[in-house]
């Protein structure tokens, strides 16, 4: 097994291109680095991470239904104010009525939805180092929007998956997601517990519920940034 892709080579001469021996598999480094020993020498590599993103909250701004939701329920919350994720109980009304007020108002908001601060430049940076996989709850008849707001906003992208549910384990496991990034309380630790990967968690009002270990909680993209590059690249 040689890894496609390197980042950095502490011990010498690159590989690319070429066949070695891989004598033995020396050390892996928390999640993503394995170090080989080869029959040229001893070398380091990096391994090209498959990250899993989810969209909405946290490559689009958590606060994109906000505006909709004052001016259709005549409201005037912020972001602070949503405490939960479910919206039913600040809105005073019935899944049934939340579920008809979606239909309508899902695909302007998603249209029109601003890009989470730092995202661009963090994707931008990441798109020839890692594989950027999306996986989204949305539904599959949003599934041209959601491509065409990517295109308009230039936004880095290798897969979108519209999995139509919270349930994104069966769509993590198959893309060999080594790594999440999600705002959703209960996505976050349901896909850390059953796969045993590291989730990120974008800090929100709504999703302060406590986590296990391995569900890391950043405050922003560079954040996200300054986590993967602490536990990618290591202290030989
Ligand atoms: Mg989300």
């Amino acid at each position: 097994m040689i890894p496609h892709f390197q980042l950095r080579s502490i011990y010498s001469i690159g590989v690319n291109g070429n066949q070695y021996e891989c004598k033995s598999l020396q050390s892996c480094y928390h999640y993503f680095v394995i170090k080989f020993v080869l029959a040229k020498g001893e070398e380091c590599f990096f391994m090209k991470l498959r990250l899993g993103i989810d969209i909405d909250g946290t490559v689009t701004a958590p606060e994109a239904f906000v505006p909709y939701l004052n001016r259709s329920f005549n409201l005037n919350i912020s972001l602070k104010d949503i405490k939960d994720y479910d919206l039913t109980k600040l809105l005073k009304i019935s899944d049934e009525q939340f579920r008809m007020w979606m239909n309508e108002h899902e695909p302007t908001v998603y249209k029109n939805a601003p890009i989470a601060k730092y995202a661009k430049k963090v994707l931008d940076d990441w798109k020839d180092k890692h594989h950027l996989i999306y996986i989204t709850a949305r539904r599959k008849h949003l599934e041209e929007l959601t491509f065409k707001w990517f295109k308009e906003n230039k936004v880095a992208h290798h897969h979108i998956e519209l999995v139509g549910s919270h349930n994104k384990l069966n769509a993590v496991k198959k893309h060999e997601i080594n790594v999440f990034f999600e705002d959703n309380h209960d996505n976050a630790v349901m896909i850390a517990e059953e796969l045993q990967i590291p989730v990120l968690l974008f800090n929100a009002p709504y999703n302060q519920n406590p986590v296990p270990k391995n569900v890391v909680r950043v405050n922003n993209w560079l954040e996200a940034k300054k986590w993967l590059d602490l536990h990618y690249i290591p202290n030989f």
